[in-house]
Formats: C-alpha cells, structure tokens, sequence
C-alpha cells in the first residue's frame, strides 16, 4: 500500500495558533495511521493580500503606509509564534515569553525576514515600479513565514516535522505572477530535497504557491496555487493521495456563501472537478488536477474544522448519478469583447489573427461564439484589455463591456440527455443572457450573465437542479440533520 500522503492546508486552516494546532493534530492522526504526509501550508489567511497591498502602496511611494502593513503583519506572526510556544512550554504559558529561549529564537528568525522584507518595500517606495518579479518576492514571504512557523509548532507538537523551502523543489519558468511548473525538475528536486527525510521518517512541511527559477529567482504559481503546489508533490513523489485541507465540508454543489442550502458532493469525476475549478469554484486551483490525473492519485477536499467528516473524493471514473448536474460554478468578474469585421467575411486565417492578440498579450480566453461576421469572446477584466483592444481594432470593430459573470453547470449526465437546456434556461429566463455555451465538453454547459444577476440565477438554478438531490453522491444525511457548509 502507498502510504505517502500529500496534506494541502488553505489560509484559513493556518490563520492563527488554534488552527495551527488543529492542523498538527489532524497530520498527527494520518501519521498514528501509519500513513506518510509530506505537508503543504498556505500563507496565513488574507496575508497575501495584504502583501500585495503592502507592494501597491509602496510602488505609489507611500512608504509609511506599506510599512505600516508590513508592521502589523510582523506582530500578527510574532504574536502567533508566542502563543504556539505557549501551547508547548509552561514559561510562555505563564507570560513568561521573553525568557523563553524558542520563542526568542523564533522571533529573531521572524524578524530577520520582515526586516528583508521592508527593505525590498523602502527600495520600491524609491523606484516606483512594481515589477511582477518583484511583486513575486514580496508575495512570497506570506508562504515562507507560515511555512517556516508551522513546522516548529509541528515539532513542538511532538511530529518529526523538518522545514523544506518550496522555491528548493518548485522549478518553475519565468513567468512571474503565474510562473509555468517544470515537471521533470520538480520531480529531481522532490527526490533530492523530500525523499531522504521520508526514508527518514520525518514529516517534510513547506510553502505553496512559492517556487523558484532554475536560477534561483522566487516565483509564484498565481492565486490560490498551494493547491498546485500539493498536486505537484503528490504527483511528484507518487504519493498514494493528495488531501486539500479548507474551511467546507468539501466540493459543494454550489458556492455555500452563495447558496447557503448547497450539498456536499460526495464524489466527483477529475474531469467534472477541473471544469468546476476553471470556471470560477474557489475551492481548488484550476490546475490542481492535472498532475493527480496523470498519475491517477485521487484527491480528497476535506474541512480543517471538522475532521471527521468525509469530504470530498476526486476519482478518474465518476459514479453513475440520477441527477443531471454535480455542483453550479459562477467566475465573475468578467468581460465580453465584441469583435466585428464583416470585411474579414469568409476570409480564411480570420480567427487565427484573432486568437493571436490574445496570445501575444498572454492573455487567456474562457468562451468564445461565433457569427458569420462576429465573434463574441469572453475574458478577465483585466488592465490589458485597452491594448488588446487597440491592436484588435487593426483587424475589426472591437466593443467590450466589464461586470459580467460566466455560470457554469457542470454533470456527467448532461451527456445526451434531452431537454436539459430547456429547464436551464426556463429557470433564468428572467435573466439577461449574453453567450450561451454547450458542447466543447460534454459535461458542462455554460453562459454569461451580468454580474449583477449571477448570484440569484445559482441559487434559481441550484433550488431547480438539486431539490431530489441522489443520495449516492450527494450528502443529503446533512440536510436531513440541518448540518451547514462548515460545521
Ligand atoms: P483555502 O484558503 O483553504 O485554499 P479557499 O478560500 O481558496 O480556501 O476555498 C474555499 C472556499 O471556496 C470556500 O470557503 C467557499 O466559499 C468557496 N467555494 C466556491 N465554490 C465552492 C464549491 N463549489 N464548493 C465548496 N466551496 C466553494
Ligand atoms: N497564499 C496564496 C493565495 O492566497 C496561495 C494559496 O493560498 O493557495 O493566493
Ligand atoms: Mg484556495
């Protein structure tokens, strides 16, 4: 039996020590099972925000506002880090902390990072220019932080836990912000920097989301990567599964803060899973999948805050299901460009002019429908949109419009079932749809609304789709028993 387990824990599963040491308990239960975990942690929660906002603001040339976050942050880990000693040692426990030699220790290391960090902020205040290298550096130090903490309150809490630095393993292209994974490195790296302490024994604790160049230049793998960073080393180290620790009871089959009366699924295809994650489920990263497909690990998404219960399992072969439907996604925060060139008409090579402003500029596209003489696209609002625009606008009339949403329902059972899109839009036909979308996959059907409308065209949909939820794959015990998301 393949007894290495990949342990992913968010931000909020590490936001202060209480939830540190629920988290040491819950890998000490895997390690009193005699599994191996090789553990992944996330920054503390809303810290990468806060870093990023520490990065703007000094960009802006605002030095004392940025260090003022940076200070505040400083005193939110110290404080941590002392009451996680406390949680071990009586002299802190008795307020005795500046005595105590660990917490000494780990303040001096914390504040030699944070003293690097506000010398990065002091050189930007100067400069003005936020590179995205440089906001990758800045970035990082949430992930190293936290890593770096919990794996002293690990060992505190009597696991064998040792400290590896992610940017060690994670081998990444120079894509700063969103960096590309180099598989064939990671592995190599995996097994010189990861593979020695579990032939040890030891249980292996680094950062997610953070990475490094071949030449050592921090990266991170854009938002929400831990996740990737789990799937990554579980698919790197042939790991017998990979569990995504977060603050749900697991996959829902729509957003709980969305639709409160959402369901645990109880077990969801890979592919149903990625198409959920792409089109806007926060719970998983998009590309958390891949790696686990490929070496067909299955991955669980499971509640920090309740242990016990069994989350959700990912697998290769989804489960018959009575219901048309596994869960609702919506991605907001999205615009539609309107690209019109009847000059172009019938001209071959039209879309491939196209899709190569896109490209050039980096910048992916989530749905695309097609006229004789348009093409509506949709994509993130984001700050290069004006400069796609203009060089589109070389080729065709170009009209785009922000605050729209793309909602997505996602089910094996859409296949070949009849009528389907009928009820989907008889349910939203009070909405304003703007592009529909059904057939690239088989399994998800899709279409964009304002963003104003998405939330109440989930719950519309979801009160439609899932009132005789199967209890094979949905946890309707939880109903039964008025049981929410995250208890
Ligand atoms: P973490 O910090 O653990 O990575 P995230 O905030 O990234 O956690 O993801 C968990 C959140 O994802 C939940 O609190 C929930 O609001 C949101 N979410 C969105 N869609 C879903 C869904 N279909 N099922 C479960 N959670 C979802
Ligand atoms: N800390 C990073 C973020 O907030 C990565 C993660 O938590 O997955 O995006
Ligand atoms: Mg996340």
């Amino acid at each position: 039996m393949n007894r290495l387990v990949v342990m992913k824990f968010g931000g909020t599963s590490v936001e202060d020590a209480a939830a540190i040491l629920r988290t040491a308990q819950i890998v000490a239960g895997r390690v009193a099972k005699g599994l191996q975990p090789v553990v992944v942690v996330s920054a503390m929660a809303k810290v990468t925000d806060l870093l990023l906002s520490a990065a703007a603001t000094a960009a802006k040339g605002d030095r004392a506002s940025a260090l003022a976050i940076t200070e505040r942050l400083r005193i939110r880990h110290r404080d941590t880090a002392t009451q996680l000693t406390a949680a071990g040692s009586r002299d802190a426990a008795l307020g005795n902390d500046g005595a105590n030699p660990a917490v000494v220790a780990t303040h001096a290391w914390m504040d030699a990072e944070f003293d690097g960090l506000d010398e990065v902020l002091r050189g930007l205040a100067v400069v003005g220019e936020l590179t995205p290298r440089i906001s990758d550096m800045i970035v990082s130090y949430g992930e190293r932080l936290s890593s770096r903490m919990i794996t002293e309150a690990f060992a505190r809490c009597g696991l064998n836990a040792v400290h590896v630095d992610a940017r060690q393993c994670i081998v990444t292209d120079a894509q700063y912000g969103k960096a590309i994974p180099q598989d064939a490195a990671i592995e190599r790296r995996l097994k010189e920097k990861v593979a020695p302490h579990l032939a040890e024994g030891r249980v292996p604790v680094m950062g997610g989301f953070i990475g490094s160049t071949e030449q050592g230049v921090t990266t991170t793998l854009g938002r929400g990567g831990s996740d990737f960073t789990a799937a990554l080393v579980g698919g790197g180290i042939d790991a017998g599964a990979i569990e995504i620790w977060t603050d749900v009871n697991g996959i829902m089959t729509a957003d709980p803060r969305v639709c409160p009366d959402a369901l645990r699924v109880k077990i969801i295809s890979f592919e149903e899973a990625a198409e959920l994650a792409y089109f806007g489920a926060k719970v998983l990263h998009p590309a958390t999948i891949l790696p686990a497909v490929k070496k067909n690990i299955p991955v669980f998404v499971l509640n920090s805050k309740n242990a016990e219960n069994s989350g959700t399992r990912i697998t290769a072969m989804a489960p018959h299901c009575s219901s048309p439907f596994k869960s609702i996604a919506a991605k907001k925060r999205l615009t539609i460009m309107d690209i019109v060139a009847s000059r172009m008409l019938l001209s071959h090579g039209y879309l491939r002019e196209i899709f190569e402003v896109f490209d050039k500029h980096r910048c992916p596209v989530d749905m695309v429908s097609t006229s004789e003489v348009s093409v509506s696209l949709s994509v993130d609002s984001n700050e290069k949109l004006p400069a796609i625009a203009a060089d589109l606008s070389k080729l065709a009339d170009v009209k785009y419009e922000g605050r729209k949403a793309l909602i997505c329902m996602v089910g094996e059972n859409i296949r070949g079932q009849n009528g389907i899109a009928a009820r989907v839009f008889q349910t939203v036909r009070h909405v304003n749809l703007r592009m529909i979308s059904q057939g690239a996959s088989e399994i998800n059907m899709s279409f964009m609304v304002e963003e104003d409308d998405a939330d109440e065209a989930v719950r519309s949909l979801h009160a439609e789709f899932f009132s005789d939820p199967d209890p094979a794959i949905f946890d309707v015990e939880a109903v039964r028993l008025g049981i929410g998301s995250r208890e």
